[in-house]
């Protein structure tokens, strides 16, 4: 199991029959009084606080357990102080991070300071989706120079690195480690100074202009908000994209063709199998279902506003985007996704929607019983499910939205291909996410659909989404509208910002902080 090549689904799976074994063992070896086998060393898991995504670091754990470490997982949203007062109380000798949103990339530093602050010199992993080396290297590290810190973003990866931090030679590894690291910053620092920004009023000022004389303006058959609720899973199934799913499980492969896989299709069939027959019993057991609530509103932008409207015309609120500033050739334009929604000079009444779906039932109530019956494998297989079920579901409420409720496509004729490789007019960009990076955007979205009465999903204090397997976002229908990034931006964006959303800056930054480059 120790070499970098095994399959995930199978290491986990067997997992269950050992943890088994151990529970029914349990009073035996506590009887023999010698405390049966010593383990390979303590591990302390944590999700980060304010994120509450924990497959990846759940499937770490069990890959690390079943090589003989001891695993103390705090789950998810750890505070740093719960984090480091149980790394002391129990000796445990190596803490792993892990976060899936944006936000938890701030956290992350701060554990580190608070480690260092503490003189604390315990190796520290980092994982997690939005993570990455340079990340790691340019951000955490230095902020712990007491502590090794090492990215792990790969299960498989995690039980030869967590050998080496514990073992006779680990000075060896710490040291090329840190010289690995420091090459890193090295190169990063020499790249971003390649890198230059406008200042976010040129920016605007080149801004991305659609000929609005000529743009489809696509008034909807709806205004106002709309709650769809108990969404069977039956329903959902032919929407559901599972090329992510069997990236969760870290078999890389588009699907179906990963089936066919001559190295790892075997694996990925079985996987496929077992994921299929807990479709059916959430199906049977009506386990599962889906709940949505869409929002479309009047809309013009402002500027980098899009300013949301009643039936009269008032302002009800806004929502501030964001905008490029990575220097481009001459003429080309910076983009926004206010760009997308017609400006009120145009004299076009324009329209924007927004949703936010979720699957709910009986996760939790599951989940327990999976924990009762020792099986990892299936606990975390019914969180991935979940998040395919909620993204399915975001593509069919998506669909719903063009097709019916606003009403801009009803001639729309798409296979799940078509779906997946969003061959349809307009986007449904989500808070977070590359055009769209400040998560707090979602406050706003979730107050005009009322979100949290409406369909029970709730924003945790760095804006994760609560239930885990929930999605949120925008529609945009115009024909040109299109998902791109916005890169790097200046400090001069978060002061403008924070005066359009009339907060302080210091709501903004730490969201935004891994983007923010310095003036060069
Ligand atoms: N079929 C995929 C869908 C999720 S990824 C799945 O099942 O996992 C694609 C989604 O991510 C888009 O619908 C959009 O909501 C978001 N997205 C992708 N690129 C984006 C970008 N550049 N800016 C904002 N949102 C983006």
């Amino acid at each position: 199991v120790g070499s970098g090549k095994m399959f995930l689904p199978q290491v986990v799976k067997s997992a269950r029959v050992m943890k088994k074994a151990v529970a029914w063992l349990q009073p035996y070896i506590e009887a023999s009084k010698n405390g049966g086998a010593k383990s390979a060393g303590k591990i302390l898991m944590a999700t980060v606080k304010g994120d509450v995504h924990d497959i990846g670091k759940n499937i770490v754990s069990v890959v690390l357990g079943c090589n003989n470490y001891e695993i103390i997982d705090l789950g998810v949203m750890v505070p740093a102080d719960k984090i480091i007062e149980t790394a002391k109380a129990e000796n445990v000798d190596i803490i792993g991070l892990s976060g899936l949103i944006t936000p938890s990339l701030e956290e992350m530093i701060h554990v580190a300071s608070e480690l260092e602050r503490q003189n604390m010199k315990l190796p520290l992993l980092i994982g997690g989706a939005t993570t990455s080396r340079v990340h790691t290297a340019v951000k955490v590290e230095e902020n712990y120079p007491s502590g090794s810190t090492i990215h792990i973003n790969d299960a498989s990866l995690s039980v030869p690195v967590v050998g080496q931090l514990l073992s006779a030679h680990k000075v060896g590894f710490i040291d090329e480690k840190k010289e690995e690291y420091q090459k890193v910053r090295e190169s990063y620092k020499r790249k971003k100074n390649q890198k230059t920004l406008i200042s976010i009023e040129q920016a605007k000022s080149n801004a991305v202009r659609l000929d609005w004389n000529n743009s489809k303006i696509s008034p909807s058959s709806f205004y106002g908000v709309k709650v769809i609720d108990s969404i069977s899973v039956e329903e959902l199934i032919p929407f559901i994209d599972w090329t992510p799913f069997f990236f969760t499980w870290e078999i890389k492969g588009q699907y179906p063709k990963v089936l066919e896989n001559p190295v790892n299709g075997e694996h990925a069939r079985s996987l496929f199998d077992d994921a299929l027959a807990m479709l059916e019993m959430i199906k049977e057991e009506k386990t599962l279902f889906g709940r949505a609530v869409v929002g479309i509103w009047r809309a013009n932008s402002d500027g980098d506003d899009v300013v949301v409207q009643n039936e009269k015309g008032e302002e009800v609120d806004r929502f501030v985007m964001m905008r490029q500033q990575l220097k481009k050739k001459d003429g080309e334009g910076y983009y926004s996704l206010a760009d997308f929604i017609a400006p009120k000079e145009s004299g076009l009444e324009d329209s924007i929607g927004g949703f936010v779906v979720s699957i709910q039932g009986k996760l939790e109530e599951k989940l327990k019983e999976y924990a009762l019956e020792h099986d990892d494998y299936k606990s975390i297989m019914l969180k991935a499910i979940a998040d395919r079920l909620a993204e399915a579901l975001a593509e069919y409420m998506h669909q719903k939205v063009r097709k019916e409720i606003w009403g801009y496509a009803k001639e729309e004729d798409l296979d799940n291909l078509g779906l997946i490789s969003e061959k349809y007019q307009g986007i449904r960009p989500a808070p977070g996410y590359p055009a769209c990076p400040d998560h707090t955007e979602k406050t706003t979205l979730f107050n005009l659909l009322d979100a949290e009465k409406a369909i029970n999903v709730s924003l945790t204090e760095t804006l994760s989404m609560y239930p885990a397997a929930s999605v949120s976002g925008w529609y945009f229908a115009n024909p040109e509208a299109r998902y791109f990034g916005i890169n790097k931006i200046g400090e001069d964006q978060l002061i403008d910002l924070s005066n359009r959303k009339r907060v302080s800056i210091d709501k903004v930054r730490p969201g935004l902080a891994y983007m923010i480059q310095a003036k060069s």
